[in-house]
């Protein structure tokens, strides 16, 4: 088979987040199949040199836009910009999100909006915004960036579970929608990675060694090896398969 099928060259990929954490890796991998990309962040500086430093290393276009994925207005202005720097959008990576852990005794009304909006209201209004963007071209690949609990349950993440199992139903929604437009739309799941978003678990030895004993492959994953799973979905090699969710997760989830 080619590997022709995993290239992306003269696509435009959005990855939403994508100035640091498993979102800069995955938008690095993008650039080095061949895609221009974009890059956010709430910070000018971050995502402007995020931008900078996968061009350099890439040689595509790369582009930082500051933004709040929350807020519509911010969301469409963005869409518009990338529209007109580079006159479409082929990929969108929605991988913005957060995690809020405490028991429900203790979850305050404000961390559950600010954790329901980030993962599940910014992914539906960047696919709104992209989506029509999509359609009009008539193809795309949406990638929805769950997580393994979206699929099963840990204490303490009432917010996040709930948010990110609600992320892989509008993604199973999406993609019954834009299947006629020729838009794929799956959700990637990944299990424990090394990131900021864990640094509360990893400094915990208790947590920690929790974790380590339920991921099968007995480590956690580090960022690069997302390298490949991303590509698959955002290129020709995955154009039959949508409304899925794929579990990354060391097999956490197969247990
Ligand atoms: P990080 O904490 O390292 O990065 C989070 C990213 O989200 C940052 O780029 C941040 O941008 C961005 N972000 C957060 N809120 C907003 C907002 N309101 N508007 C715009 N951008 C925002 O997280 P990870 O890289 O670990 O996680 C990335 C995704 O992967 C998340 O959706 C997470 O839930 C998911 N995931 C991660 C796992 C892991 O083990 N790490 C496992 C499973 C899923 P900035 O702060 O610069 O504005």
């Amino acid at each position: 088979m080619s590997l022709e099928i995993f290239k992306l060259d003269s696509r435009v990929a959005l990855v939403t987040g994508g100035n640091r954490g498993l979102g800069f890796v995955m938008a690095q991998a993008l650039a080095e199949a061949g895609a221009d990309v974009v890059v956010t962040s709430r910070h000018r500086e971050n995502a402007e040199s995020s931008a900078a430093a996968i061009a350099q290393a890439t040689g595509r276009r790369a582009l930082g836009i500051t933004v709040d994925v929350t807020d519509a207005k911010q969301v469409n202005a963005m869409v518009q910009t990338i529209v007109e720097t580079f006159g479409r959008i082929d990929i969108l990576v929605n991988n913005a999100g957060i995690n809020i852990r405490k028991p429900i005794e203790e979850f305050d009304e404000a961390s559950w909006d600010q954790v329901q909006t980030t993962n599940l209201k910014a992914p539906f209004l960047c696919c709104q915004a992209v989506g029509r963007q999509m359609k009009e071209q008539r193809s795309g690949r949406i990638v929805n960036i769950a997580s393994m609990l979206g699929l099963t349950a840990l204490p303490e993440r009432s917010a996040y579970c709930s948010s990110k199992a609600g992320l892989i139903q509008l993604t199973k929604v999406l993609a019954l929608e834009w299947a006629a437009y020729n838009i794929t739309v799956n959700a990637l799941c990944p299990g424990p990675f090394a990131t900021d978003l864990n640094i509360p678990v990893m400094n915990d030895p208790q947590a920690n060694q929790y974790f380590l004993n339920h991921i099968p492959l007995g480590r956690w994953g580090q960022p690069e090896e997302l390298k490949g799973v991303i590509t698959f979905l955002a290129s020709d090699a995955s154009s039959f398969m949508t409304g899925a969710s794929l579990a990354f997760d060391g097999g956490w989830t197969a247990e």
